[in-house]
């Protein structure tokens, strides 16, 4: 039999008979290894331990040990016997698709009944038994007709479709957890027993369409989520109570910010409480962007059909745009009209008024842009994914020489923006040229070195995402991570040769001759919504004193003492205080309760004591204890607490 030379990560090499397969080459290597391997690498691919190895190949065996690898198949191997125990409970039911999703996996059942919180339970108790089975997991490759046939017979419909859909030439991989039998690519592990039992939960159940497309059959959707050992099940099953507790849908009923009706889908109705946030981070940020050499402009929200046919949005981006029709001037002809789903096109026009030569570049226009999108009414969730938001947006138009240090720049002020408003820890992602792109290589080298030049420059670690930029340029993400270990892509950083070239933007540089400026979009919150549903989320509803919407209460202890409240309520609103009166006839505690519901940080309580002394017993949110203090120092205290932090 011909051999093989098999090479490990550990540069050795090994010769093996042809069609060896990767369990054997574990084996060979240590009984332990053989036991404990859950799946290998074949040139760089995943590969299940039962194929067979055909030629000189490079190899890496896997353990639980290797996180990525094993959550992907331990997660894959649940959807299986999940599937498994729901056709051993329910005979009846019809299996479609499982994949592994964040977290976890999700399965599809054709049921007439829906599962209800029970029936999660039994099966999570069977898969149990399936896994401590240690059923072993067995692969065979098919003819596509010996599929079909199969899964007639069995009277499995989906089945049967995803097999006619696979090119005829193609074989067919089948695998069996025990008895039970799925049609998959694979890989696999090696027996059910590999599957941690204790590390697994199904989730919820929600309806979801045979191809997720709602003229089919709709299906239920049992979600649940798979790790490698119970406690960090435990850790994300916290982190979810966690996030519950901290849902800024629930924070902005209680605080009285926002809040959304089926008359406007998706768009914010902003109360006073929320708007005050809103306009106190736009005002930070609008100070935070003109010290940064930006100028500020405004373009329209209503815009012809023709500029976004000229950008090109009429044609890729038209199914999220809401569509304005006007009869202009009575005409019998419909003028159609589109509201801006992004501010770049306008922004270009902006430009474009007006001979620009080299001397104005860079030219850093920016916009607190009011976007609309389509998004379908199950996509969207409170203000984290809305129709209607608005950008913290800017464009800088610039030479190619110019992107690095424009690029740099921009990263400075947003680590220092994240950081005012507490966001330490944030993750880079460099975007590369994807296959199908418009530019020269040249300009590309060029702008891809910068961004990664600028990024070194500043000294920050990155990921780089091969052939994942944009077909117009590459691009810089960033990702901010939260109190409770949760990412969000909030700054985004896109070099664009397409769109001032389509718009025909130019500048005369220093050869006389026109050129197209390089289009650097970029933003830093993403959208004012989403940033402070993220922000609410992030501190519980505590936010930093400068940025809660009610900073102070003074309550009255006793009807006494109503005068010397107003008083401190008005010296406070003149140091720029947000404070408010309560001199209800209630009881401290009860009052004092209540605010701490609407995450009032500071309460001053006031009795005839107080008076007297001319002080304030001083309680922050969250605290039990009372601290009695001189007015004079707790306002100068919370004036300054109430400036924003570029501003002490
Ligand atoms: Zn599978
Ligand atoms: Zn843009």
């Amino acid at each position: 039999m011909a051999q093989i030379s098999l090479t490990f990560p550990d540069g050795n090499k090994r010769d093996f008979a042809s069609g060896v397969t990767a369990a054997e080459v574990a084996a060979a290597i240590s009984p332990g290894l053989a036991k404990k391997a859950v799946s290998a690498l074949v040139d760089g691919a995943p590969f299940d331990l039962q194929w067979p190895i055909e030629g000189d190949a490079r190899i890496a065996i896997h353990t639980l040990q290797d996180e990525a690898v094993a959550l992907e198949l331990i997660r894959h191997d649940l959807a299986h016997i999940m599937a498994r125990a729901v056709q051993e409970l329910w005979p009846e039911v019809k299996v479609t698709i499982g994949p592994v999703i964040k977290d976890g996996w999700y399965y599809d059942f054709d049921r007439a009944e829906p599962f209800s919180a029970e029936d999660l339970g039994a099966i999570e108790a069977k898969m149990k038994q399936i896994i401590n089975a240690r059923d072993p997991v067995k692969t065979e490759v098919w003819e596509r007709d010996a599929a079909i046939a199969f899964y007639k017979a069995k009277d499995e419909p989906f089945k049967v479709e995803l097999v006619e859909a696979i090119p005829a030439d193609q074989k067919i991989r089948m695998y069996w957890h025990g008895p039970w039998q799925d049609l998959c690519r694979g890989p696999h592990l090696q027996h059910t027993g590999q599957v941690p039992a204790d590390s697994f939960r199904l989730m919820s159940v929600a309806g979801a369409y045979w191809r997720g497309d709602s003229r089919n059959k709709q299906l239920q959707r049992i979600y649940a989520v798979a790790f490698r050992n119970r406690e960090d099940l435990k850790a994300h099953l916290t982190m979810l109570e966690e996030a519950a507790k901290r849902d800024h849908r629930r924070l902005g009923k209680e605080m009285e910010l926002f809040h959304l009706q089926e008359e406007a889908p998706g768009m914010v109705f902003w109360h006073p409480n929320g708007w005050l946030i809103y306009r106190t981070l736009e005002d930070y940020m609008r100070r935070r962007q003109r010290g940064a050499g930006y100028q500020e402009i405004r373009t329209p929200q209503v815009v012809d059909r023709v500029l976004w046919e000229r950008s090109g949005h009429w044609e890729a981006y038209r199914e999220n745009m809401f569509i304005v029709e006007v009869d202009e001037d009575g005409a019998k002809e419909k003028r159609i009209n589109a509201l801006k789903p992004m501010n770049c096109p306008c922004h270009v026009q902006v430009y474009n008024q007006g001979l620009k030569s080299y001397r104005n570049l860079p030219l850093r226009l920016a916009e607190f842009g009011s976007c609309h999108r389509y998004e379908s009414s199950g996509s969207m969730h409170g203000l984290m994914r809305v129709r209607g938001f608005t950008q913290d947006d800017a464009h800088i138009f610039a030479t190619p020489d110019q992107i690095e240090t424009e690029c740099a720049s921009f990263i400075a002020l947003l680590t220092s923006v994240y950081h005012d408003l507490g966001f330490d820890r944030f993750e880079i992602k460099l975007s590369t040229r994807p296959d199908v792109r418009v530019g020269s290589d040249e300009v590309w080298d060029k702008a891809e070195g910068a961004l990664e030049q600028a990024i070194n420059g500043l000294g920050l670690p990155y990921q780089i995402a091969e052939g994942d930029g944009s077909f117009y340029g590459p691009k810089l993400d960033f990702k901010l991570t939260d109190a409770i270990g949760r990412e969000w892509q909030c700054g985004t950083f896109q070099c664009d040769f397409n769109l001032p070239d389509r718009l025909g933007a130019e500048y005369v540089g220093e050869d006389g001759a026109k050129h197209t400026p390089v289009m650097l979009h970029r933003a830093i919150l993403g959208s004012f919504e989403r940033f402070i549903g993220i922000m609410i989320e992030n501190y519980a509803g505590r936010l930093p004193f400068w940025l809660a919407p009610r900073q102070v209460v003074v309550a009255s202890i006793v009807s006494d003492a109503d005068a010397y409240v107003h008083e401190v309520v008005a010296t406070l609103k003149a140091r720029g205080v947000r404070a408010e009166a309560d001199v209800r006839n209630e009881k401290i505690n009860y009052k004092v309760r209540e605010h701490s519901v609407g995450k009032v940080p500071v309460i001053l309580a006031i009795g005839m004591k107080e008076v007297e002394e001319r002080t304030v017993s001083l309680r922050r949110l969250g605290d039990t204890k009372t601290e009695t203090l001189s007015f004079d120092t707790v306002l100068d205290d919370l004036a300054t607490a109430a400036l924003a932090p570029d501003l002490v």
